[in-house]
């Protein structure tokens, strides 16, 4: 993702209708479990680089496939080409996973699967060609969305839910040629009406960091306020308020633009003070499952768990 420095702002935008934030769990529905998802960052990392046109990608293409096949009911892999403004070609894979597809309702969440071909934040001048290993900036997100799956091939949602593992969010340099998958998906968009659009969605990017901060991330306060009041009253409820704290932070380009501009309310969970306010591992060698928190994982697991399983 990017920043846009051209505006800052703190406010309270959730606040002032805390008599009707729910309390605790929905009975009977499934827990997640940090751990597991810590497991599938592990994972994600041992396959090496997930860049676009390596084997890293390729390994982890073919295992997330293998993986979705057993635990979703449709699972849909769109294959496009791609040339950047530097002529590189690109073979990209967003991944669809589908549960209950023939619900009208159904919610979006996704997560970008690939990682950046360099650290182009490394202290060290001689590791910015260096790939980002990517197990908070592209792994994180992933490991929460296969570690839904696996919970809803247990106990199926009470409402349709479609998994988006999209492609070439990192590839870069610049922003020209990042979110790739995601203005993929969202020129596709189905239509209004269709029965396969989405209400809202919801994108986890870096979701790992051990020290956890998700306050609203700007562009989604002003482009989807009600998804942003029901994912941060979803976290009060269950106790998280520390953790998403109801005030806005940066503006932060991401996967979540191209599907706001086609007209679906997407938030972005994201936590962008990585190893410390200075967000130091972002986009260095740093980014390796050391430091990712199974208890970070579990939380952000937690309430769009919740947000599932109380209805959307
Ligand atoms: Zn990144």
């Amino acid at each position: 993702m990017r920043i846009s420095f051209s505006y800052l702002m703190t406010i309270l935008v959730i606040t002032g209708c805390v008599g009707d934030v729910p309390r605790g769990p929905t009975p009977g529905r499934p827990a997640f479990e940090g751990l597991r998802a810590r497991d599938l960052v592990e994972v994600q990392v041992a396959f090496g680089p997930r860049v676009p046109g390596t084997v890293g990608h390729d390994r982890q293409l073919r295992w997330m496939l293998a993986r979705l096949d057993l635990l979703a009911p449709e699972v849909i892999a769109d294959t496009f080409s791609y040339v950047t403004t530097y002529s590189d070609s690109l073979t990209l894979v967003n991944v669809l996973a589908r549960y209950r597809p023939e619900a009208k309702r159904r919610l979006l969440l996704l997560a970008h699967w690939d990682t950046r071909p360099r650290s182009d934040r490394a202290q060290d001048p001689a590791e910015r060609e260096l790939p980002v290993p990517g197990a908070n900036d592209g792994g994180s997100g992933t490991a929460v969305l296969l570690e839904l799956a696996r919970i809803m091939s247990d106990a199926p949602p009470p409402l349709g839910i479609d998994l988006l593992f999209v492609d070439g969010e990192d590839y870069g340099p610049e922003a020209v040629d990042m979110f790739i998958g995601a203005r993929r998906y969202a020129d596709r968009l189905p239509l209004p009406g269709s029965g396969r659009r989405p209400i809202y969605g919801i994108l986890l990017d870096m979701v790992g960091d051990a020290d956890p901060s998700f306050p609203v991330e700007g562009y989604s306060a002003q482009h989807a306020l009600p998804v942003v009041q029901k994912v941060w009253r979803t976290a009060a409820g269950l106790g998280y308020s520390n953790f998403f704290p109801e005030s806005v932070g940066l503006r932060l380009s991401d996967d979540h633009i191209p599907l706001i501009e086609a007209g679906l309310q997407t938030v972005n969970i994201i936590d962008f003070t990585y190893g410390g306010s200075d967000n130091i591992y972002w986009h260095t060698p740093e980014d390796v499952p050391s430091h990712v928190s199974a208890s970070t994982l579990e939380i952000v697991g937690e309430v769009i768990t919740e947000l599932i399983y109380s209805g959307g």
